[in-house]
């Protein structure tokens, strides 16, 4: 199953993610984690897209063509994989039907994760409260400033993506201001209707 999940910074995309790549046992390709990855790193690719990120700006098609690209070759995408974050302008969403179409694969799903912008702004700042209490690290685009301008990038460059993929037939949408679990929930019964194909 090829699933894609979509919805504004802080919707929850990775905790549901990261649920059902133990259900489905299909890994979660996430581009914000990779990204990271390369910025811990320090590769040139790492420090290439440092300033981006950490102003909440997006980084180029390009780049998340060719990280995208390599990474679904790989056996553990055989079976299928969850697109968590990684599709974000419509430029890549073309991209990712081409790159699926030549694999003669196909996008099965995308899933919509509904939220209210205000309350994901009460909810950051809770959870970096909650890190910093921790002595944990807070991410460098965690914060409030950075946090509402990744949320309008989403409502320009990224919401978009929905009519896109209403006119293929491929969106549904779940509310995501339940608990967690009524979230998840909602995901699984979508889920289970292509799992039963
Ligand atoms: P995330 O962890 O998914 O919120 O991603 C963190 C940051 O990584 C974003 O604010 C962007 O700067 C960058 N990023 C991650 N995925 C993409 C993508 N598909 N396209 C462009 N930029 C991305």
């Amino acid at each position: 199953m090829i699933l894609i999940l979509l919805g504004p910074p802080g919707a929850g995309k990775g905790t549901q993610a990261e649920r059902i790549v133990q259900t489905r046992r299909i890994p979660q390709l996430s581009t914000g984690d990779m990204l990271r990855a390369e910025k811990a790193k320090g590769t040139p690719l790492g420090k290439k897209v440092q300033a981006i990120m950490d102003r909440g700006d997006l980084v180029s098609d390009r780049v998340i063509e060719e990280i995208v690209t390599e990474r679904i070759r790989e056996p553990d995408c055989k079976r299928g994989f969850i697109l968590d974050g990684a599709v974000r302008t419509v430029g890549q969403a073309k991209m990712i039907d081409r790159v699926l179409k030549k694999q003669k694969r196909e996008l099965d799903v995308v899933i919509e994760i509904e939220v209210d912008e205000e309350e994901l702004v009460k909810r950051l700042k809770k959870r970096v409260a909650e890190t910093k209490a921790a002595g944990k690290p807070v991410r460098a685009d965690d914060n409030e400033e950075t946090f509402r301008k990744r949320q309008a990038v989403y409502r320009e460059q990224t919401a978009p993506l929905i009519p896109y993929y209403k006119k293929q037939g491929k969106l549904r949408s779940v509310d995501g201001m339940g608990s967690v679990a009524a979230v998840a929930k909602a995901i699984d019964a979508i889920l289970d209707e292509f799992a039963a194909e």
